[in-house]
């Protein structure tokens, strides 16, 4: 059977009243027929039946032992932080996700958790980065916003001989594209604002352990920190799993085809996408994923931030904003939004360049959004050209 079937089948029937959709138990706590007999649950921050059927859908999904839903994307990564203590050490993606990298420098850095980061396209940075402090490796991959793949099966095996726990980030591909623990991962975690959720219309985090006894811990970081997902947003990612599956085939569908458009348009400098046989580790998400998300960034020939503002300012159907993962396409100007606060000397040693456009491609039409993009790239080439000479790459 494949996956969609049996994940569609895994969403349980109400028992008590058959309804199909999971019921939403808005409530705080739960009767007791004696001190501490109860039907499973007896406090909503302990164990909530909307969330707990969550819960196991991601788990389900993630090939994990245990799933926990959380406040946040945020507050997901820092339940998995709690398994750490004073003097360990983290290695991680350098282009990690801008609030990870707040979290480890500025919250964790003063309780003596320290972080290297290096680019791990290359698995032999992850090794040499390694020192007998070293406790976690922390990938995101494909990475955010140059697309950067990491190995995960290679990074895997250097994690088990070191003994550190390897965390993936699996936001950007999602469940439906790559499993990292059947890659030998020990933790997943995801914004679930992002592609699960799926129709930007909430903030939600989740994580999946490898093994039961990794989930009992931060199942406890989990009830005694408190930031749960509550019953109604844990509806709604459990909403957005059912058509995860299908909105990623598309995603990926539509990416790949403006990803293709960028490349041959005289107005773009580079392309990062995975998909593109010119990326360099194409070969390995060709190999570890089922597909190659719907993110796909690039930088203009005029590698200035003018030129960037001009163009992101210039798309209709592509909305500027933050975030990615929904339905609706959006476009983001990384040294001036997600980035802004990297200092730009290393930002753009980071691969950050001025002009760096990072696009999330949503659900609509394909040709629509080329047309769009073209159009406002072509804005940048007339505008350039003192004869205003008319364009005709739409
Ligand atoms: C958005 C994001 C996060 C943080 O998630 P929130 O739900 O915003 O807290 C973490 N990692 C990646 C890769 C993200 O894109």
């Amino acid at each position: 059977m494949q996956e969609i079937t049996r994940f569609i089948h895994n969403i349980p029937v109400d028992p008590l009243t058959g309804a199909v959709s999971v019921p939403i138990y808005q409530t705080s706590t739960f009767v007791q027929g004696a001190p501490g007999v109860n039907k499973g649950y007896d406090y909503a921050r302990s164990n909530n039946p909307t969330r707990a059927v969550l819960e196991n859908l991601i788990a389900g999904l993630e090939n994990g032992a245990t799933g926990l839903a959380f406040a946040s994307g945020l507050a997901a990564i820092d339940a998995v932080l709690k398994l750490l203590q004073s003097g360990d050490e983290i290695v991680a993606v350098d282009d990690i996700y801008g609030g990870a990298f707040r979290l480890f420098e500025q919250v964790y850095k003063k309780f003596g958790v320290n972080v290297r980061y290096v680019d791990a396209s290359d698995p032999e940075n992850i090794f040499q980065a390694i020192s007998s402090r070293t406790r976690m490796i922390w990938l995101e991959t494909p990475s955010n916003p140059t697309l950067k793949i990491a190995d995960i099966a290679a990074i895997a095996s250097i994690a088990k001989t070191r003994q550190c726990l390897l965390c993936v980030d699996n936001t950007f591909a999602s469940p439906a594209l790559q499993k990292p623990i059947a890659l030998g991962a020990d933790i997943v975690i995801h914004s679930a604002t992002k592609y699960l959720g799926g129709h930007s219309d909430l903030i939600a985090g989740l994580v999946v352990t490898a093994s039961q006894e990794l989930g009992e811990k931060i199942k406890f970081y989990q009830n005694a920190c408190g930031a749960i997902l509550g019953p109604f947003d844990s509806w709604l990612v459990i909403r957005g799993l059912e058509t995860l599956h299908l909105r990623m085939r598309q995603h990926c569908f539509s990416a790949l085809q403006i990803a293709e458009f960028l490349q041959d348009h005289p107005a773009v400098g580079r392309v990062f996408y995975p998909g593109l046989a010119t990326h360099p580790n194409h070969a390995v998400a060709k190999k570890q994923s089922r597909g190659y998300g719907g993110i796909v960034s690039f930088t203009l020939k005029e590698d200035t931030l003018e030129a960037a503002r001009f163009l992101v300012t210039g798309t209709k159907l592509f909305k500027l904003a933050e975030s990615l993962g929904g339905i609706k396409s959006l476009i983001s100007h990384s040294a001036e939004m997600t980035h802004k606060t990297i200092p730009a000397e290393r930002r753009r040693a980071g691969g950050v360049n001025d002009s760096l456009i990072r696009l999330s491609t949503g659900l609509e039409e394909p040709e629509d959004l080329i047309r769009d993009l073209c159009n406002s790239l072509d804005r940048i080439v007339v505008k350039k050209n003192v004869h205003f000479q008319k364009l005709e790459t739409c």
